[in-house]
């Protein structure tokens, strides 16, 4: 397929990269201009006006959030010169409303809208085995799937409506988030007590807790290792906010989610916000009185 790509952070260039590997025809922009430099290196097409990644077949892209998506110009402005018919595979963790509002103006201006979000880290995106929600049309979907098959190992169908696919991401985060936070309170509990949370983490994850989220974050938290930040606990933070926002729309009390939010509020303010979302960890664990290797944390 022609394919755009908007958004080569560390997720964006990870998926775009499969896209290249199955040889779809690539035109990458970034706002800053690296990312789509190294893209160039590998046989993508690199461009400085970002109206230029909308004149393929499809365009996906991958910004930070919400406010990212305006200033580039996604929810309006940048959709008028788009080819006819184009189809945009939006793959950022976004608010429902948003996208919402992005589905109208596309289809104002003729063209079509999925929402893709997609569950995985970086080395999971490399790996093409992301796991992708889809809300849009299905003929639409149909017509990415073979740019989905570059790069997701699973697909879910969530619904037509572009938000369902929002919501069901946001559902999955909040999991996430409540995970993250009673892992590093369950391993502060044990580094207080005197125990080797590296023993308790296997005992776990060997079968009741198994599974990515518990065995990677939980090493992470272990090690104390926030450092690349594959997920960034600014990132998670956004989206602990967006499903307390969804909540209050629907009228769903989500007490968890305000507690750990919270937490996160907390994280950001110590200037953890760029550090891996394992970082959490070691705010928890600097509250508990234990040492952190984290210099941020040292006045907790
Ligand atoms: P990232 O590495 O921080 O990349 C963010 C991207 O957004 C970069 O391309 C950045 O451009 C761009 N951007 C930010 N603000 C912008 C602005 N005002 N104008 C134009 N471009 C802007 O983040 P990421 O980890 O790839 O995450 C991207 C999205 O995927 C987020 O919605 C995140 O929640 C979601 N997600 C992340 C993961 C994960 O594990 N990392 C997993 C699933 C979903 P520059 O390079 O110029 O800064």
């Amino acid at each position: 397929m022609d394919v755009g790509f908007i958004g080569l952070g560390s997720m964006g260039s990870a998926i775009a990269e499969n896209l290249l590997k199955a040889g779809h025809r690539l035109t990458v922009w970034n706002r800053s201009p690296g990312p789509a430099e190294r893209l160039a290196a590998r046989g993508a097409r690199a461009v400085r006006d970002p109206a230029d990644a909308l004149r393929g077949e499809a365009t996906f892209s991958m910004l930070a959030n919400d406010a990212a998506i305006r200033s580039v110009g996604l929810h309006g402005p940048l959709l008028e010169s788009a080819s006819s018919g184009l189809i945009h595979a939006n793959l950022s963790t976004i608010s429902p409303g948003f996208a919402r509002e992005l589905a109208a103006a596309h289809a104002e201006q003729g063209l079509r809208y999925v929402a893709s979000p997609v569950f995985g880290r970086p080395d999971v995106a490399a790996s093409g085995k992301l796991t992708l929600a889809l809300g849009g049309r299905s003929v639409d979907v149909d017509a990415l799937r073979p740019a989905f098959r570059a790069i997701a190992q699973t697909t879910v169908i969530v619904g037509e409506a572009p938000e369902a696919a929002n919501l069901f991401k946001l559902a999955g985060n909040f999991l996430l988030a409540t995970a993250i936070e009673s892992l590093g309170e369950a391993i502060a509990l044990l580094r207080k007590g005197g125990l080797d949370p590296a023993i308790f983490l296997d005992a776990m994850t060997e079968r009741s807790f198994a599974g990515d989220v518990y065995r990677g974050y939980g090493a992470r938290m272990v090690k104390e290792q926030s450092e690349p930040a594959g997920f960034a606990l600014k990132h998670c933070r956004k989206d602990v906010n967006l499903a307390i926002d969804a909540g209050r729309e629907l009228a769903v009390p989500l007490p968890l989610a305000r507690l750990v939010g919270a937490n996160f509020d907390e994280a950001m303010a110590r200037g953890l916000g760029d550090k891996d979302v394992a970082a959490l960890g070691g705010l928890i664990a600097a509250k508990a009185g234990l040492p952190t290797r984290e210099p941020l944390l040292s006045a907790a």
